[in-house]
């Protein structure tokens, strides 16, 4: 579903991302960690055409977002490009919903403005992904009167409303207490359990032990190890991740 070939990102002298590489096969939850300024932002970003990368190759979903010829980076022409885009559903640490309108508008607003979906259409698929958010009853409701929790739980519907074939979430839970860190982190486990293809960057690693089909670890712009979340947790390769990972217990 997706592929990151030896993509880098430099910031003026500085290189956020060294060569990463990677791939997320249909149906795969595969959760990213690593410390602070390692360039798992930057990453989603670049997959998301947030950022442009400074060179490597792209693909979602069979279709190339950004290739590398000869030393030439090379996306397609715009309307291409957000064609690809729609591909993916981004949600943010912070959720970005739009003040002003309520719930179910934030969650139609693509479908209808972009992919021109008829409006009864389009609510009655708001209305489906409110509930498999657990929020069915907070439709009309603008996004100040809901909790953190709520407001992240509308953003991943309003991610899911345009239908993408992978979902890339940074740090979906780090603005929330652990309460309402809990309350978002089972709606995405029941995604992963249906089977929603999703890189998902996080700081919960009992969320990735127990939802990630797959652990890559991030340090200084390059994935220095992976493996599944069974292998990686057991046998914490090295000094590094060991270290890392202490700074949770
Ligand atoms: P992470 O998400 O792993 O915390 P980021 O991808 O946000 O890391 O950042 C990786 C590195 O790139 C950091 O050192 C950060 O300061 C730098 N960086 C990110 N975005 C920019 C930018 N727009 N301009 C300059 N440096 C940036
Ligand atoms: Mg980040």
């Amino acid at each position: 579903m997706l592929t990151v070939e030896n993509v880098t990102k430099r910031f003026g002298g500085f290189e956020a991302l060294k060569g990463v590489s990677l791939t997320v096969e249909r149906g795969e939850a595969v959760a990213i960690i690593g410390s602070s300024g390692s360039g798992k932002s930057t990453l989603l970003r670049c997959i998301n055409d947030l950022e442009r990368v400074s060179s490597g190759r792209i693909v979602i979903d069979g279709d190339t977002l950004v290739e590398t010829v000869d030393g030439a980076v090379k996306y397609p022409p715009e309307k291409e490009l957000r064609r690809i885009c729609m591909k993916t559903g981004m949600v943010f640490q912070q959720f970005n919903l739009f003040p002003h309108l309520t719930c179910l508008e934030n969650i139609t607003i693509a479908p209808l403005q972009i992919l021109k979906q008829n409006r009864a259409d389009a609510i009655a698929n708001a209305d489906r992904l409110l509930r498999l958010v657990g929020l069915e009853n907070k439709a009309d409701s603008y996004p100040a009167m809901l909790s953190g929790g709520q407001q992240q739980r509308v953003a991943i519907a309003r991610a899911l409303a345009i239908d993408p074939q992978i979902m890339l979430f940074d740090e979906p839970t780090s603005a929330l207490d652990p309460e309402l860190t809990a309350e978002v982190t089972s709606v995405i486990a029941k995604l992963a359990q249906q089977d929603i293809t999703m890189l998902i960057v996080t700081h919960e690693m009992e969320f990735a032990r127990t939802v990630a089909d797959r652990i890559l670890f991030f340090e200084d712009g390059e994935i220095i190890a992976g493996g599944s979340a069974a292998e990686f947790f057991e046998s914490q390769q090295n000094d590094r991740i060991k270290r890392f990972l202490s700074g949770f217990q």
